[in-house]
């Protein structure tokens, strides 16, 4: 046990060495550092895998006292802890779930100031109890890690974050930093606000992580695409992200049944099962992990090959995120996604259904929209993904699919114009898959009932296949000339900007979709 108590080596670089091993500082590192050590403020903008924890860490080492690090989860916490005793650091989480010993601990580290670090969750920062603990505690610093989280801008916002807006007052001249790896430029200003960080000093770095190749596909026959794709990972780890947990279990069965090692991870399972698989991805050289969102945030595997998503994410940020957990070892790696138009659908459901009050839900179908455009780029997909970070990025990366295959695009006018008069003719109350039933004149049980088949428009689009009507909707969607009415079972609706198409004082390029493997028509629809 080191004990770094008043006698703190007061040397940045000589902790790095000593406690850590490492020779140097990385990027802004030592930056961070020397501004915190100061006694400053600082928000701490690194894309995952730059190395943020030790810009707490080292200042919490350098200066008396002890450090408050605010970590969102329990798992993490304890994670962090425990990697920190390895190196012989004095660190303690404090949560509901220590026993009475545990706590005590707690306690006497920080009366005879022997604790260095001390992670808190957020609801209990905020408490009068834990105020009257640190009243005559003598703390280095405060550290609010994955801060996005006090933004309802940011795609994880966590009311119990709100809180932390009082520890500039609770505990004046203590210096605080927040720290994230997801923030577009709104929530980085939100951020700054919620938690009083005017004064300080904004490190940032670029987000661009050069050695994941992105590529999103039009979800045809997914699990043969799925399986597609693992083919080019013989011998990898990697984490394929569902939306449910029951397509969870059913993908990760399958795969086995397909030869694939593989292990489900989601929040409904025991707790034993879940760590158990959770050790496994983390320690074995081949496994496939097959997982909910629950799983992720703060986990350390440097040689993850690839993320695949059979779901769409809800935001940029959350699809940043999720992929970002691919090749932290900076060697090359896949994000790899499929999607169709009832992702859309889905997810826009789950906004309207969700709690949350009216501006948060218009704040939530935004940024699926930006998602949304980003799959349907013809443009560098890297490109885009920066610029929504507020990053400029000259585009044509070479690693991305639209960069490695270029799409070609097509004058769409007349095409949007048909789409977008089957909408309007029948009444804005239908989903893409009757409206594409209508277009290519395919009579149905719903066709009749609703006149559908003696309309003009009956037929109109019977010169294109199914597949690229679909694609059509999806990107009258991506481009805001039509939106999906969730409250209305999934229909489509025009947007005001679809009148100057009408009008042809607006002309409409598509991307052309490539053609997938076995493609069969209208598997998507639904
Ligand atoms: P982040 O929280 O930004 O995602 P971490 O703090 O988990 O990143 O660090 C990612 C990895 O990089 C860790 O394994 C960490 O030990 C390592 N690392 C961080 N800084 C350095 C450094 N200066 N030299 C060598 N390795 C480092
Ligand atoms: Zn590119």
């Amino acid at each position: 046990r080191y004990g770094f108590d008043m006698s703190k080596p007061a040397d940045p670089l000589s902790v790095l060495k000593s406690v850590y091993g490492y020779a140097a500082f990385r990027g802004k590192q030592q930056a961070v550092v020397e501004q915190v050590v100061a006694g400053g403020d600082a928000v701490v903008l690194f894309p995952t895998g730059a190395g943020k924890s030790l810009c707490y860490q080292v200042p919490a080492l350098c200066r008396p006292g002890v450090a408050l690090v605010v970590s969102p989860l329990i798992a993490l916490m304890r994670d962090q802890v425990e990697a920190l005793k390895q190196l012989g650091v004095s660190a303690a989480a404090l949560n509901s779930t220590l026993s009475r010993e545990e706590y005590g601990a707690i306690r006497r580290g920080l009366d005879d100031a022997t604790l260095d670090l001390l992670y808190v969750t957020p609801e209990r920062m905020a408490t009068a109890g834990f105020r009257e603990m640190m009243a005559h505690v003598k703390i280095a610093l405060i550290a609010i890690d994955e801060a996005h989280c006090v933004s309802q801008w940011g795609h994880d916002f966590r009311p119990e974050y709100r809180a932390l807006d009082a520890l500039k007052d609770i505990f004046p001249g203590v210096p605080r930093m927040a720290l994230t790896a997801t923030a577009d430029p709104h929530t980085r200003e939100d951020i700054i606000e919620r938690l009083a960080l005017q004064d300080a000093a904004v490190f940032t770095t670029s987000f661009d992580r050069p050695n994941i190749t992105y590529e999103i596909i039009e979800r045809d026959q997914p699990r043969r695409q799925l399986l597609d794709f693992l083919t080019r990972h013989k011998g990898d780890s990697g984490i394929v992200y569902c939306l449910s947990r029951a397509k969870v279990e059913e993908t990760a069965e399958w795969l086995n049944g397909q030869g694939i090692r593989a292990l489900p991870y989601h929040a409904g399972m025991d707790r034993e099962r879940r760590d158990a698989n959770q050790d496994a991805f983390l320690k074995e050289e081949e496994l496939c992990l097959v997982a909910t969102v629950a799983f992720g945030m703060g986990i350390d595997k440097p040689n993850v090959r690839y993320v695949a998503h059979l779901d769409l994410p809800g935001s940029v940020e959350a699809y940043y995120q999720e992929t970002g957990r691919a090749g932290r070892d900076g060697l090359p790696s896949e994000a790899w996604m499929v999607y169709g138009m009832a992702d859309v659908v889905q997810r826009g459901r789950m906004i309207d259904n969700g709690n949350a009050v009216e501006e948060i839900k218009r704040v939530e179908r935004a940024k699926l929209n930006a998602l949304l455009g980003i799959c349907e780029t013809s443009g560098c997909r890297r490109q885009a993904i920066l610029a929504h970070f507020g990053e400029a990025h000259p585009g044509g990366c070479g690693n991305c699919d639209t960069c490695l295959k270029p799409v070609e695009t097509w004058d769409g006018t007349e095409a949007a114009i048909k789409a977008m008069a089957a909408i309007y003719r029948t009444g804005e109350r239908f989903g893409a898959g009757h409206l594409i039933d209508v277009l290519t004149g395919k009579e149905t049980e719903r066709t009749e009932r609703f006149g559908h088949a003696q309309m003009p428009v009956f037929g109109a689009g019977s010169d294109l296949p199914v597949k690229t009507w679909q694609s059509v909707y999806r990107q009258l969607l991506a481009a805001g000339l039509i939106t999906v009415d969730h409250e209305a079972y999934g229909a489509l609706k025009l947007m005001p900007e679809a009148r100057a198409v009408f009008r042809k004082e607006k002309t409409v390029r598509f991307r052309k979709d490539r053609p997938t493997r076995g493609g069969s028509s209208g598997s998507a629809r639904r």
